[in-house]
């Protein structure tokens, strides 16, 4: 409160009311005394000429002399200005015995001072010592046994009571002024500070947020200046700070709904900020509060904050991370603010699907190679056994050419398998005009192929309608395709006597074919890969077969371009029942 302005305009004004009586009362009491002093000395002068004085002498030198004296003295009672507080005396010059007095109280236990000596001595006393309580005037008068000395004293009680008063009424009228002072100096800092604190409220609630309407103030002053220099103030503020907003919740939903991950760190390495697809992808590597050096540490990522502050690089800093089943590439990039380095942003990029394409594709070119170099090893073994051949054995030579024969069937079978899944995989749409399919005779017509095969096994294969289905149009040989792969499968997977069923029916709008055996069956942790291309239960069996393992993949990859859905269960020893849907609308 005691810092307040209106405080100090009071306290200064108090100040200088004090001042200004201090030195007033200072000056009128000087004056008062000085102006005694002198009317004290001039009075004197007047009355002790040196006239008066020789007179006085001759009358001092006659019989009675200090009586004559006394007598001549108290007739200038007047012009001497003897009253209560001044008095004269009459003293021996020898020992300054007081002979006679005006005022027998006050001349008791007279002092000797200074002017009184100097009387002694013959000569007049008249300084006025104003530190003295007193003032006195001493002037010798006669000769030798009759030598006196004429004493006037003043005792200054006047002076004092006047100057008492002086001061009493100087103290008085300071209380008056004060009180006065304090109410004008108080109502006069009112004026100055009470819009001083209304603007500092309206201050304050800006800084808190809240831009209220400042009225115009129509005072002309530098405070009604101020308070409208503030005004224009806060309305540019506010608009300025709803313009960073609205800037601010834009950047703010984008990194909310970006499907990269963003974090981004100050040059002392504190994350300042995460976007929610960061946090899923770093998942349980990310703990809060976090800092850059101890977060890429536990990423096993070898990168420090001043390697990327500090450290100029040709290109931005790439680093392909497995988190959990995750791949994610990390992107540091170096925030600059005026050509400084001022931080660091790292963009998390999720790369799983593609890592896990080409993983699968690497996988696909290995597993090709190697289904094409073992046929191939194949020939080229029998070719060479073949030249060492005697010329005339037919026999071994028609072996021999047999399993060559063989061979390159199967890698033809490879080949064309493959073609059959490149074009699939390109995903170009069909220019025939589709063919109208009636269900029944379709399939019964591909099973009576497919019977060839399964009597040389002696496996019995039937088909039955479930219920009927009306024609429906689709691309004929990409369905007898998927059909003979699986029926096929059934017959190479089942052994010598099993028996194979087909079935075919409609379930909503949708017709589903289902085909049944009692083979050998899969092993249930088989089941899940089993539509991967080259995947094979038995590799061995399956290629004793004439299998590629590339039978399932092609029929999934056509069932599923006809927006349908393959699916496989089976059994060890029991059996397998492969289905497929496919909608007709
Ligand atoms: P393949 O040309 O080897 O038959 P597929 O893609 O047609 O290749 O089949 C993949 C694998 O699935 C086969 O190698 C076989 O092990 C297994 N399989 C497919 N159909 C059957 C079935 N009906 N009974 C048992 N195993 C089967």
């Amino acid at each position: 409160m005691f810092k307040s302005i209106q405080y100090k305009i009071v306290a200064i004004f108090v100040l200088l009311i004090l001042t200004v009586t201090v030195v007033m009362g200072a000056f009128l009491t000087t004056n008062i005394v000085t102006f005694y002093h002198n009317e004290f000395s001039t009075m004197m002068e007047q009355v002790f000429t040196d006239s008066f004085i020789s007179e006085m002498s001759k009358t001092a030198a006659q019989d009675n002399g200090a009586e004559n004296l006394d007598r001549v003295i108290s007739t200038y009672i007047g012009p001497l200005g003897i009253d209560t507080y001044r008095f004269y005396c009459i003293l021996d010059a020898s020992n300054a015995s007081v002979i006679k007095s005006s005022d027998s109280e006050l001349s008791k236990n007279l002092d000797m001072s200074d002017n009184i000596i100097t009387a002694m001595t013959g000569a007049r006393g008249n300084t006025v010592n104003s530190e003295r309580p007193y003032m006195d005037y001493a002037v010798s008068v006669g000769e030798g046994e009759n030598k006196y000395i004429i004493y006037v004293r003043d005792t200054k009680n006047e002076l004092n009571g006047i100057t008492q008063n002086v001061i009493y009424v100087m103290v008085k009228s300071l209380l008056v002024a004060l009180a006065i002072t304090i109410l004008l100096a108080y109502l006069l800092s009112r004026t100055i500070t009470s819009p001083i604190i209304s603007l500092t409220k309206r201050a304050e609630r800006i800084a808190s947020g809240n831009f209220e309407n400042i009225p115009i103030s129509d005072s002309d002053d530098e405070i009604g200046r101020l308070s409208n220099t503030f005004r224009y103030m806060s309305s540019t503020l506010s608009s300025t700070i709803d313009e960073v907003n609205t800037e601010k919740n834009k950047v703010e939903t984008i990194l909310q709904n970006m499907t990269d991950g963003i974090l981004s760190f100050n040059p002392q390495g504190e994350l300042i900020h995460i976007n929610p697809e960061a946090q899923k992808l770093l998942g349980a590597s990310y703990i809060g509060g976090v800092s850059f050096d101890r977060l890429f540490k536990e990423l096993d990522i070898d990168v420090r904050i001043g390697d990327l502050l500090y450290i100029k690089r040709e290109e931005p800093l790439e680093q392909i991370v497995s988190l959990g089943s995750k791949y994610i590439r990390f992107n540091f990039e170096t925030i600059m603010k005026d050509s400084k380095p001022d931080g660091v942003l790292v963009v998390l990029h999720d790369i799983t699907n593609q890592e896990k394409l080409e993983l699968s594709r690497r996988e696909f070119v290995a597993n090709v190679s190697h289904e094409l170099r073992t046929p191939l090893t194949t020939v080229k073994s029998y070719a060479e056994t073949l030249m060492d051949t005697p010329f005339d054995d037919v026999g071994v030579q028609n072996r021999f050419l047999g399993v060559i024969a063989q061979e390159a069937d199967r890698m033809t079978r490879i080949v064309r398998d493959l073609l059959t899944l490149s074009r699939l995989d390109e995903k170009r749409p069909d220019t025939a005009p589709p063919d109208k399919i009636e269900l029944k005779s379709f399939l019964e017509g591909i099973i009576e192929r497919m019977s060839i095969s399964a009597k040389e096994k002696k496996q019995t294969i039937t088909y039955r309608q479930m219920n009927p289905v009306a024609d429906f149009y689709a691309n004929k040989d990409k369905i007898e395709q998927v059909i003979i792969n699986i029926v096929s499968n059934a017959v190479k997977y089942t052994p010598e006597g099993g028996k194979i069923e087909v079935f075919s029916g409609k379930i909503y709008s949708d017709i589903y074919i289902k085909v049944v055996d009692n083979g050998i069956g899969i092993p249930k942790e088989n089941l899940p890969r089993i539509f991967e291309r080259f995947y094979r239960v038995d590799k061995a069996r399956s290629r004793d077969t004439g299998g590629t393992g590339l039978g399932l993949a092609i029929a999934k990859q056509i069932v599923e371009e006809m927006d349908g859905r393959i699916s496989i269960s089976s059994e060890i020893d029991k059996g397998t029942e492969v289905t497929i849907t496919i909608p007709t609308a």
